[in-house]
Formats: structure tokens, C-alpha cells, sequence
């Protein structure tokens, strides 16, 4: 089958993220008492002022194609939350909305890369970011860190990383999957090299923008100098716990914007009516309505943190945002544990499905094949049990 299959899909890997997904969830059917800490995704409902914005939306019939960049008054909440979170500048014509961060993402590399262009990931990196530049031709050129520098880059490495066919840089921050949160400080040191070379464009991603429990917030897009060279990826589906809903948007220069319009207006349309109603009332909200959430997981992050550092072989970063832990396990690697030869985080990562019984995230799939990824977003009692599955399995 393979061979009638395009070489496009072909060559891509599956979503790693999503597939450990798929595999407990099976095994869940099958009976076994599996815990997930594999898919970042938030264990709250949405909040009940955003589910009604979206019930008034279908009473007052939003129900015929939503224009393609999204509603007008959508997108000038989407300026103001901008303005007051990031101290961004848009106008209107600035904002595309889309079917989530993803398609976000998918149409800044489709109208942003030509075949061979140079793409920089920190790694590690969002498991999609690679697949998504790699689908439109671009070369992702890892810059590896490690839990001594709390998986942050510096100045000097993203300097060493730069050729004259760098064409973007891509991150998060707070990061999925390290959770560290790039200072003031840092960012601007990253924004001296980058001023150097105007013909580079950054993507920022700041989904996890408001799970941060540093008390600070720095888009790179509001340092002086790179107002024309970021584009900044925002969504809904962490903060507001509306991973359904699927809506995502982008602040970027209006030939960006245009263009990402024009991709969407061929492959998706508009992003879905109801949630991009429900999305307004998310964006126009006070972030003080969805600290509860967050304080939730600052709380587990801390208990979480504690317990891991009680597992030998695991070493780990605090980390200040998102809602993941990431364990350099390399410590295990070429050791022999039940009887299963563990080679990679990948053979550990099966490893504690098997005997542990929870499932988690190689790191292999981010760019950092040390480690692992376990998302906190579920019950205090869920997290005490599985860290405990975990410790047994490794002693
Ligand atoms: N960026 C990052 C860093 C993410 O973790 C995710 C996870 N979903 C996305 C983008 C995609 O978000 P969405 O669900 O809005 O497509
Ligand atoms: N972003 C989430 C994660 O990293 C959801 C899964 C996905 O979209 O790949 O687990």
C-alpha cells in the first residue's frame, strides 16, 4: 500500500503525543488499570461563561461560514488581549484565527517555507513543530539543552546555529515539554543575535501563556526590534480547558496574515462558528476567572516535583510553566530492568506502560532522547499513584 500512498505521507512520523494516547486508551477498553500522563490536556471543563457565550451563539444562529481569517469582533478581542497580556500592537488585519494552534502553526510553515530553508528548534521542541516544517519543505535544525540549563538556549547557541539559509526560529514558552519559562532577561539576550539578522522570523508560541507560576510574562514579539519579525501563536485549548473546541490564532505582520488567510481559505475555511464565540468571551475575560485552574496546577506541580525527586536515576528541572515533567532517565539506559533490556526512553516509556502501568511520552519525540514526558493535568490522587507505580517498577 505504501507505494500508491504519496511520499509526503509517507515520510511522516505519526504524532507521538497522540498516539501514546491511543495506545492507553486501548488498554484502558482492554480492561488494564492504566493511568495516562501522556496527553497535555487539562482535566477541568470549560468554564460555564464560555460554554454559555457558545449557547447563545447557536440560539442567535452563528450558523452560516464564519468569515476565513475569523469574526471581526473576534479578532479585535483577540488586539485587546493582546495589548493588555503581552503589550503586543495588532490591528485587525493582523490576527488570523484558526482550527487550533496546530493549523495555526501548519499555516505559518506552509506560507513562510520554501524546500531547504533552515528552520532553528530549542530542543526540546514541540512534538508537531518538526513534522510541520519538515511537511513544507523546511529543515528543522536542532540546537540541543539539557536539564543542567534548565532546557533553555543561549545567545551563543542560537548564534552557532545560524546559516545564510536560516529562514525562522520556533518555540514555546512556557515550553511543552521542559515547562521552562524564558525570562525578560533571556529572551532579550536571544533578541541581540537576532537583530543581527532581520531576514529571520520567529515564531512564538505562547499557548501556555497564563500556566506560569514565575509571576512574569515576556513575549519576545513586545522586545524592541522584532515587532516585524515575530509571530506570536496563541489558543484557547490549555488555559481555558478547551482542547475541543479547536480554535488557535496568530498575531503576525499583515503579509503574514494575508497569506495564512489565503492558505486557510482553501483547505479549512473559517474556524468553527460556535467556538469562535465561545473563544471572544475566553479572550475578553480576566484572567483572574481561570486562576483556580492554574493554581490547581502549580499545587500538583509541586507535589509532583517533590515525589519525582525521590526516584532514583530520575534528574529533573523545576519547571515554571506548562503542565509537564520532563526526567533526564538516562541514568537507565543499558541496564536491565525485569528482565527488559532498556536501550532509550523509548524502551523506558514502554517499560512503565508495561509494568507500571502508566503511560507517558518518550522524549525522543521532542528532541530530547534522554528523557521523558509525563503531563500533570490530572487528579493529586492519580499523580501520587502513579509516581509510586513508577518508583516500584524502577527499584
Ligand atoms: N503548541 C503547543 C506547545 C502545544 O502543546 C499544543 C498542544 N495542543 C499546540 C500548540 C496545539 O494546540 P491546539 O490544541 O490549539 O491545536
Ligand atoms: N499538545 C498536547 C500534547 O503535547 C496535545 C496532543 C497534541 O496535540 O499532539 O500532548
Amino acid at each position: 500500500m505504501n507505494n500508491i500512498l504519496s511520499e509526503r505521507i509517507n515520510n511522516l512520523a505519526v504524532s507521538q503525543t497522540l498516539a501514546m494516547a491511543a495506545l492507553a486508551r486501548e488498554l484502558k477498553q482492554q480492561g488494564k488499570d492504566i493511568i495516562s500522563l501522556s496527553l497535555g490536556e487539562p482535566d477541568f471543563n470549560t468554564p460555564d461563561f464560555i460554554k454559555e457565550a457558545a449557547k447563545q451563539a447557536i440560539d442567535d444562529n452563528y450558523s452560516t461560514y464564519p468569515p476565513v481569517d475569523g469574526y471581526l469582533d473576534l479578532k479585535e478581542a483577540i488586539c485587546t488581549k493582546f495589548k493588555r497580556d503581552n503589550n503586543l500592537n495588532f490591528t485587525p488585519n493582523q490576527i488570523v484565527v484558526s482550527t487550533g494552534a496546530k493549523q495555526s502553526l501548519y499555516n505559518i510553515a506552509q506560507v513562510m517555507l520554501n524546500e531547504g530553508d533552515e528552520v532553528i528548534l530549542p530542543a526540546p521542541f514541540w512534538v508537531s513543530y518538526f513534522e510541520i516544517i519538515k511537511l513544507s519543505g523546511g529543515i528543522p535544525v536542532e540546537v540541543p539543552t539539557s536539564v543542567e540549563t534548565n532546557f533553555k538556549i543561549t545567545a551563543a547557541q542560537l548564534e552557532a546555529a545560524i546559516t545564510p539559509k536560516t529562514k525562522m526560529m520556533w518555540f514555546s514558552s512556557p515550553c511543552n515539554p521542559s515547562g521552562s519559562v524564558y525570562s525578560k532577561e533571556e529572551l532579550t539576550a536571544l533578541v541581540a543575535v537576532l537583530k543581527k539578522h532581520p531576514n529571520i522570523y520567529v515564531v512564538s508560541d505562547e499557548i501556555y501563556e497564563h500556566i506560569n507560576y514565575t509571576g512574569s510574562y515576556c513575549s519576545i514579539g513586545s522586545i524592541e526590534g522584532m515587532e516585524n519579525n515575530t509571530i506570536t501563536v496563541n489558543g484557547v485549548a490549555k488555559a481555558f480547558a478547551m482542547t475541543g473546541w479547536r480554535i488557535g490564532y496568530i498575531g503576525a505582520p499583515e503579509f503574514i496574515a494575508k497569506a495564512c488567510t489565503k492558505m486557510q481559505g482553501q483547505v479549512t475555511s473559517g474556524a468553527n462558528s460556535i467556538a469562535q464565540r465561545a473563544t471572544k468571551a475566553a479572550v475578553e475575560a480576566d484572567p483572574s476567572q481561570i486562576k483556580y485552574m492554574v493554581d490547581a496546577f502549580h499545587k500538583r506541580r509541586d507535589l509532583v516535583f517533590g515525589l519525582m525527586q525521590e526516584i532514583p536515576g530520575f534528574k529533573l528541572n523545576n519547571p515554571d510553566g506548562a503542565f509537564y515533567v520532563f526526567p533526564d532517565v538516562s541514568d537507565y539506559f543499558g541496564k536491565t530492568l525485569r528482565g527488559t533490556e532498556i536501550k532509550d526512553a523509548t524502551d523506558f516509556a514502554m517499560y512503565l506502560l508495561a509494568e507500571a502501568n502508566v503511560a507517558t511520552v518518550t522524549g525522543d519525540a521532542f528532541g530530547s532522547p534522554n528523557c521523558l514526558r509525563l503531563s500533570y493535568a490530572t487528579s493529586e490522587e492519580q499523580l501520587i499513584e502513579a509516581i509510586k507505580r513508577i518508583k516500584d517498577a524502577v527499584s
